[in-house]
Parts: structure tokens; C-alpha cells; sequence
């Protein structure tokens, strides 16, 4: 289990692998989390390591990773 101190106080993770939306690669929290923690609002981009797309990545509120494609990105910020 992996926490982070937030400005509300401490969030933990519940489900921090996941898999690529494009090719299903999975990843582990190793391949991101340290970044993750550097990032100032927990947004980081990385490089899928199985199609070597661009996927942004963030923690929601119930502390689960969410991640999406960078080139779906305009098309998900309409839709929320
Ligand atoms: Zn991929």
C-alpha cells in the first residue's frame, strides 16, 4: 500500500496497476510512481512501455489510477 500526503491529508491507493488502454500492456506502480510523486496535482505523462504511446495518468479521489490515451485527451475533456 502506497499513500500520499495531500493538502486534505493522506490519501491511500487502492489499485495501482494498469493496463494500457491501446494495447493492454500491463504496468506496475514502479514504472510511474516516483514521478507521480514528483508531479505537482499527480498528472504525469509516461510512454506506454508495450505501444510506446503517450499516456496521461492521474489518482482519482478514491485513490485509483485512471489513464488515458494523450491523443484522446481534447475528446475526453469535452465529454466530462
Ligand atoms: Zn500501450
Amino acid at each position: 500500500m502506497i499513500g500520499f500526503k495531500t493538502e486534505n491529508g493522506f490519501l491511500d491507493f487502492s489499485n495501482t496497476d494498469f493496463q494500457c488502454p491501446s494495447c493492454k500492456h500491463e504496468h506496475i506502480e514502479d514504472d510511474y510512481i516516483k514521478k507521480l510523486e514528483k508531479s505537482q496535482h499527480y498528472l504525469v505523462y509516461i510512454n506506454c512501455k508495450g505501444c510506446k504511446k503517450k499516456l496521461g495518468l492521474t489518482i482519482n479521489y478514491m485513490g485509483d489510477v485512471v489513464v488515458w490515451l494523450k491523443s484522446e485527451e481534447k475528446k475526453l475533456l469535452l465529454l466530462l
